[in-house]
């Protein structure tokens, strides 16, 4: 769709271009196939937004100000570019792009706004305000975006892969739901050969996303550990992750898998949110505290050794002091080895958003602070606990000194190690030393392909 022109007409056809993404690791994925896609129709990336012909900024929306953020975004980059005279073309995708398009378009002097589920349409949407058109796109046709994608590149050892989007949970402080649209999931072959794809650019390593990834299905039954189980049998691909998952969506397959798919690492992030159970209802988390710690044991009793993650807001509207205890009571009962924790934040359009008892800015940082002081205690632990452990870890880049590289445990640790080694190894290591955020490691060998 075109909207009346704010900006001079003609202008000249992007040669270069950046991306920059901000917020969850879809929207890196999608970042990377808008590089993809710019890239085939014959522009260079460049290395940041001030020396790029074409910034495309790919927004999140998750937290407050997200909105106010894009704009000074923006103005940054024009800024600079106008201090050594030049006009960049803008363009803003991602999820703020979906929930304020026209409105972005009207207020602020950019060329492009595309949605999460249209951006297959960039390189028409930029030959439109080359001719002078501000493009707005922020139709949700889901089926065609993956389709229109041009075929993977050269990508890092651990690569994301999107399988499926869109939420159908509508917890009541998420914009999710509105942003992306309804849950989706991509074909199983489509998957399989983008999987291929991967490991044939380099990828040693593939994360399955989706903002609800375990309730990926086919439509014929199968489940996400039926796809998982048919990754693991792709050669070259040596280890298997998948990001975000929901408790109701926990299959017994699913749990089945991490027993018996070597290649599926032994790491979850099961986000929960808080730990009393009037909240959690206040929510829509459709679970209760209760249910929640007795899934984690049935995982754990499938995969003892599990590192399990978690995702906490606090000072949700009403929460009182006795029911953060009961968030802090539940961290001490699961022991994180990792975990994200943020102060509740209003998002327009979300029920929560509307309801009274709005906790006050200093009680949230204080409760923030008492709840990462746990989290930070227990991810101390967990790292200490796996001194003496021997595993695999699979090398991601050069560490700060010589000779030095960084790598990820199966339990998403990182992990410094030392000696000849190159991006992509994967090499058997035994821990020797643990830091709070990450470990050290001895290597003993090149890891068996
Ligand atoms: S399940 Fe996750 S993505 Fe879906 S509405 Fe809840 S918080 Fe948002």
């Amino acid at each position: 769709m075109s909207v009346p022109a704010k900006t001079p007409p003609q202008k000249t056809s992007p040669k270069t271009f950046h991306v920059k993404s901000f917020g969850c690791q879809m929207n890196v994925y999608d970042g990377e196939r808008m590089a993809e896609l710019m890239a085939a129709e014959g522009m260079v990336a460049t290395d940041d937004a001030h020396t790029a012909d074409l910034v495309v900024l790919n927004t999140c929306h998750i937290r407050e100000k997200a909105t106010e953020k894009v704009y000074s975004d923006i103005g940054r980059v024009r800024k600079v570019a106008g201090a050594e005279g030049r006009t960049p073309m803008i363009a803003v995708a991602g999820c703020v792009a979906q929930a304020e398009g026209e409105e972005i378009v009207r207020r602020a002097k950019v060329d492009v706004v595309v949605g999460p589920q249209a951006y297959h349409n960039l390189p028409k949407l930029v030959a439109d305000a080359v001719s002078g058109t501000a493009a707005l796109d922020t139709d949700m046709p889901l089926a065609s975006k993956f389709a229109a994608l041009p075929a993977r590149r050269k990508v890092a050892p651990g690569a994301f892969l999107t399988v499926q989007e869109g939420c159908d949970k509508f917890c009541t402080y998420c914009v999710v739901p509105y942003t992306r649209g309804a849950e989706i999931s991509r074909p199983f072959a489509a998957i399989v050969d983008e999987a291929k794809a991967l490991v044939d650019a380099g990828a040693r390593e593939i994360t399955l996303l989706g903002q609800n990834v375990n309730a990926w299905t086919d439509g014929d039954g199968r489940g996400l550990h039926d796809l998982i189980r048919a990754l693991d049998r792709i050669h070259g691909l040596a280890r298997i992750r998948y990001t975000t998952s929901h408790p109701n969506d926990m299959a017994q397959g699913l749990i089945d898998a991490h027993r018996d798919v070597e290649s599926l690492m032994p790491f979850l992030h099961l986000p929960v949110q808080a730990g009393s159970d009037r909240v959690l209802r206040a929510m829509n988390r459709q679970h209760t505290r209760d249910g929640y710690l007795r899934l984690l044991d049935r995982i754990r009793a499938a995969r003892p050794d599990i590192a399990l993650s978690g995702d906490f807001i606090v000072g949700f509207p009403g929460e009182t002091e006795a029911e953060f205890a009961e968030t802090l009571s539940l961290v001490d009962a699961v022991g994180y080895a990792q975990a994200y924790s943020f102060k509740y934040s209003p998002r327009p359009g979300t029920p929560a958003a509307t309801l009274g008892e709005q906790i006050a800015a200093e009680v949230m940082d204080e409760r923030l602070q008492r709840l990462q002081a746990a989290l930070n205690r227990d991810q101390a632990a967990f790292n200490a606990a796996s001194v003496g452990r021997e595993c695999s870890v699979l090398i991601e880049r050069r560490g700060k000194r010589d000779g030095q590289w960084l790598g990820k445990s199966p339990w998403l640790q990182s992990v410094h190690v030392v000696g000849p080694h190159a991006i992509g190894d994967v090499l058997d290591v035994t821990l020797t030393q643990a830091g709070p955020l990450s470990l050290t490691g001895e290597v003993r060998a090149l890891a068996a392909a």
